[in-house]
């Protein structure tokens, strides 16, 4: 037989060749297997076995085959409910004969309609089954090539628009079986057509050409990209697990897409925008995601400035706000946007304020105050923590010092620190730092790290903690029970404070569960002699019952928000007044 290269493949349909043509076979009967599989090496065909039918369609979910022969009758999941699945997930789906003994009717009926290509019978004819194998490898051989050619974009290589509505529409089967989203994102060349026009199509072409490339350099693999039409390309992507790593996709793209060229003699900003819906949020079918994304880059395209926009007016919003803070957010460090607030901690017994917390909040000009949960997730994203991190920590140590001087008792000031913060901040040598600026007594100062802070990268960590412990601060772990089984580093670690997290608190007269967690949380820092705070205490009858429980410290709206240093010294002497 003669071989054929891919290049062949595409001028001679006809010439076929069995050493290029991978076939799977699955029968729970190993003889069976044994007797196939021989027979198709000897023929020059590469062979695959399978056992069972959940691993055919594991294999054919993963690899291409021009030919599956499943048994009829295995015993966890039969060779037509194979098919039948895989006649399902559209795209590359290989032919299938059924391997059968039962030939009546009727289970030929059934097999034709899982989708299957053709049967054979058991006891198996051994020649014509191998020019049965033969015509349908041929046969698929020949539609492949032909599907080929059909279905991508010859410039680029890229599945066209026919093939992307296959992908998409396998891809929302696959969703719906997982219960998970997929995106669609339609991405559009902005001033693509000036371009042409003024350099000439082959200009045109090679831009293209590059820009594919880019994309395709920057997506997953199990994303599809495909181009649709002159300058539009678009993006199916899968296995969505957070709407923002969506936002973040389009605005890695939309940085990659946006470069200067210089094409001949002149020099051209390319810049793209983007449309982007999901499912099942903005539609069920193909038909519906296509026409909202167009509806999504439209818009995005009318907004200018706005390089993507969701087609749900809601998480454009959302993006948009986002986008602008993390833009901002570099500005608000140097322009001194950035507020520390404070909490007291109160010690349940007196009543008195024993100690505070600080909480960082952004006085931004247009948009007002701005919470911390809003921008210090894109501060750990965009590395802005550290210089964040230390604008809070040195504001807050001051203002202490600051009170401290004026002979004010704050007894301690606990400040946040997160996980990458931790991990990428030199704390040791800021803290150094300001100690030696500034009289104060580093058994006055205490961080809060949460458990997923502490526990990733842990001999890191450990000789870290330690060496901050050693200079005198305190260590406290912040939403104490929220987040590992594991407590053994609680005393492998250099710890002094728990803080109970606030969904405990809230729950500590309604639910059980909750008071049963604050009761062994109470036991474990006893024996372990740490100092417990309640967070978030709002009412009366949760504090009554917080003290109930043992619990020396608590912090929570019931005393105060946190407050500017300002309001601090008011909240000070209403508090002192109380009791
Ligand atoms: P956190 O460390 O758990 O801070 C406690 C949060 O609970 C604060 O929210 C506080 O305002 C709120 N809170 C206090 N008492 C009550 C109450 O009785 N009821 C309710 N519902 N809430 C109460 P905030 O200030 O919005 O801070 C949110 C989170 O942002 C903080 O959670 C902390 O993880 C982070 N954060 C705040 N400031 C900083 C900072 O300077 N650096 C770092 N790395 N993170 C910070
Ligand atoms: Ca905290
Ligand atoms: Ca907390």
């Amino acid at each position: 037989m003669p071989h054929a290269d891919n290049s062949n493949m595409q001028l001679s349909l006809n010439n076929t060749d069995a050493s290029s043509s991978r076939i799977l076979i699955a029968d729970d009967d190993p003889s069976i297997l044994l007797l196939l599989k021989h027979i198709l090496l000897a023929e020059g065909y590469t062979v695959t076995e399978a056992a069972t039918g959940s691993e055919a369609l594991e294999l054919c979910n993963n690899n291409e085959y021009e030919l599956a022969i499943f048994d009829f009758v295995m015993p966890d999941m039969s060779g037509i409910d194979v098919c039948k699945i895989l006649s399902h997930q559209i795209n590359d789906t290989p032919p299938v004969l059924i391997v059968t003994s039962l030939d009546d009717d009727a289970s030929v009926d059934k097999a034709f309609q899982s989708g299957a290509t053709d049967y054979i019978t058991k006891p198996i004819n051994w020649s014509v089954f191998k020019n049965r194998v033969s015509r349908i490898v041929k046969a698929e051989q020949t539609r492949k090539v032909a599907r080929r050619l059909e279905h991508h974009d010859p410039l680029t290589g890229l599945p066209n628009r026919l093939l992307l509505l296959d992908r998409l529409e396998s891809a929302i089967y696959r969703a719906k079986r997982n219960n998970t989203h997929v995106a669609l994102m339609m991405i559009d060349i902005d001033n693509f057509k000036l371009i042409n026009e003024t350099l000439g199509h082959d200009k045109g072409d090679l831009l293209l050409q590059s820009l594919s490339t880019r994309l395709l350099d920057a997506i997953r693999e199990t994303d599809t990209l495909s181009r649709i039409g002159g300058d539009e390309f678009s993006l199916i992507i899968e296995n969505i697990e957070r709407i923002e790593d969506i936002v973040q996709m389009a605005e890695h793209l939309s940085n990659i897409l946006e470069h200067d060229i210089t094409l001949g003699n002149q020099n051209i900003h390319i810049k793209a925008s983007m449309g982007i819906t999901l499912y099942p949020q903005d539609g069920n079918d193909i038909g519906t995601l296509l026409r909202n994304s167009d509806i999504a880059l439209h818009k995005a395209k009318d907004l200018g400035s706005n390089l993507y926009h969701f087609f749900s007016p809601d998480l454009s919003r959302k993006a948009f706000r986002r986008l602008n803070l993390e833009n901002n957010l570099r500005n608000a460090i140097d322009n001194k946007e950035l507020v520390v607030f404070y909490q007291p901690k109160v010690e349940l017994t007196t009543g008195k304020a024993r100690g505070m917390e600080a909480l960082v909040r952004w006085q931004h000009p247009e948009q007002g105050l701005i919470p911390p949960d809003e921008f210090i997730p894109i501060a750990e994203e965009t590395g802005l923590i550290i210089p964040l991190g230390e604008y809070v920590i040195e504001t807050a140590c001051k203002q202490f010092c600051q009170w401290q001087n004026n002979n004010i008792d704050i007894n301690n000031i606990s400040i946040n620190v997160s996980a990458r913060q931790f991990k990428e901040q030199d704390l040791l040598g800021l803290f150094k730092k300001i100690f030696s600026e500034n009289d104060i007594d580093p058994s006055h100062i205490e961080l809060e790290l949460t458990e997923s802070a502490l526990l990733n990268n842990e001999y890191h960590t450990e000789s870290k903690l330690n060496k901050l412990h050693d200079m005198g601060i305190k260590i406290s772990i912040d939403d104490f029970g929220t987040g590992y089984a594991s407590l053994s580093y609680l005393k492998r670690l250099p710890i002094d404070i728990l803080k109970i997290d606030r969904s405990f608190t809230d729950g500590v007269l309604t639910d059980p569960d909750d008071l049963a967690i604050i009761n062994a949380i109470t036991g474990l820092a006893t024996a372990l002699g740490l100092q417990l705070v309640a967070e978030g205490i709002e009412d009366i009858e949760q504090l009554n019952k917080i003290i109930d429980l043992g619990i020396d410290y608590g912090q929570g709206f019931y005393w105060s928000q946190p407050c500017s240093a300002d309001q601090y010294m008011e909240l000070l002497q209403r508090l002192a007044l109380n009791k």
